[in-house]
């Protein structure tokens, strides 16, 4: 099964060489300078301030890694090993596309008709762990 790559623009033609060399690379939003990966021109923050004032809103999703089927497809071959894409959750598991659907649909809708340049991420927690090794990493689970 193959999967349609996203279109190479000239905006994301540095993200995309530097993942063929084996490198992930940033893209600066050129108004505040804040790192974005996937590349974008400008961040949620930055339209949003533009944009408000003529009714529209921006908001960003960011998805952690996420059960796709081409990542499943990577896991059921022993290419990718689970446990590791887990570990470093703090809901020990992965993001399924529904999920990352809902937070979209949800942005986009008028229960969320008061928010704009938020970047939210549906990550399962993958962000907020990283301070935890510090400490011996996350706690198990409490019952
Ligand atoms: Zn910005």
């Amino acid at each position: 099964m193959s999967f349609p790559l996203p279109e190479e623009t000239p905006l994301s033609q540095p993200y995309w060489h530097a993942l063929r060399q084996g490198r992930l690379t940033f893209q600066r939003c050129r108004k505040c300078r804040h790192a974005w990966l996937p590349p974008r021109a400008e961040c949620p923050e930055c339209l949003a301030a533009e944009w408000g004032r003529s009714g529209v809103r921006v908001n960003a999703v960011s998805p952690g890694y996420t059960l796709t089927p081409a990542l499943q497809s990577a896991i059921d071959k022993g290419q990718r090993d689970v446990s590791l894409l887990n570990e470093n959750s703090a809901l020990g598991r992965m993001v399924s596309t529904e999920e990352v659907a809902r937070a979209v649909c949800f942005l986009a809708s008028e229960d969320a008709s008061a928010i704009t340049g938020a970047n939210l991420p549906v990550d399962c927690g993958w962000l907020v762990t990283p301070s935890w090794h510090t400490y011996g990493g996350l706690r198990p689970a409490r019952r």
